[in-house]
């Protein structure tokens, strides 16, 4: 068997990933190309934890720079994830593995509620949890709930799937001399605002050396090659 670097991942994928080549809502296919490349870790026996974002059908500050209370429309976009991890688990089961929705804003109809010893047995059992609805609490981002979430979970690094190859020091799609690190430290990420995630989340990750792998999440086999140790995209660590 293929030596798994990582035990147990997060992996945080953004709203606007699962959106495809729209701007806005669910591409199913997009979906179901994750969809296996998350199984085929899973085979391998690598535990998988999801984060979902919602920024594909709304996010808290577009609604208040509209004139929204920032609270009511963070909890808004908070339900937008768990639209996504429905979406998710849906084409994560197609393909006959078992997953569970854990939510940080109970309805109970629709999901478990976020229980963190629950969460662990999941994992345990093989299943792949994915975790909807941010931290539950306003004012936070989705990074910032998978930083939290893999701390809790206990999960060997932070897998978060991005549109570029990395991490850079400018903006590689406006800047065509951009240069892609390899390596960087929270402090770099934080104090050059690299990008790599918001602030809190950077900053939970430091406080606990937790690994965050950042990677190119449509070139196909790269969430394997991280599992698998492969040298790709860029870590920050401490
Ligand atoms: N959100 C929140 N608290 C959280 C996580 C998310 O209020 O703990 C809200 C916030 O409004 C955010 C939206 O949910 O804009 C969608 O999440 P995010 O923008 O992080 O999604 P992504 O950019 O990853 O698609």
């Amino acid at each position: 068997m293929d030596k798994l670097l990582y035990k147990r991942i997060l992996l945080k994928l953004s709203g606007e990933a699962l959106a495809g080549d729209q701007k806005y809502g669910i591409e199913p296919q997009t979906i179901h190309a994750f969809a296996q490349e998350i199984a085929e870790v899973a085979d391998l026996g690598c535990e998988v934890v999801l984060v979902i974002g919602g920024g594909n059908i709304f996010r808290g500050m577009s609604g208040s720079a509209k004139g929204m209370d920032r609270a009511s429309a963070d909890y808004m976009g908070m339900l937008a994830t768990v639209m996504n991890a429905l979406a998710v688990q849906d084409a994560i089961e197609k393909l006959g593995r078992e997953t569970r929705v854990l939510t940080a804003i109970a309805m109970r109809e629709v999901a478990e509620p976020y229980i963190r010893r629950r969460g662990i047995r999941h994992l345990e059992k093989g299943r792949v949890v994915i975790c909807a609805a941010g931290t539950g609490n306003p004012y936070f981002t989705t990074d910032t709930a998978a930083a939290l979430r893999a701390m809790e979970l206990k999960c060997g690094a932070i897998l978060k799937a991005t549109k570029v190859d990395g991490v850079y020091d400018k903006d590689p799609m406006k800047h065509a001399d951009a240069v892609m690190f390899k390596r960087v430290t929270y402090l770099q990420a934080l104090e050059k605002r690299l990008g790599v995630m918001d602030a809190t989340a950077i900053s939970l990750a430091m406080d606990n050396d937790l690994p965050i792998v950042v990677f190119n999440l449509f070139t196909k086999g790269n969430i394997m090659r991280v599992v698998l140790g492969e040298d790709i995209g860029t870590i920050v660590t401490g």
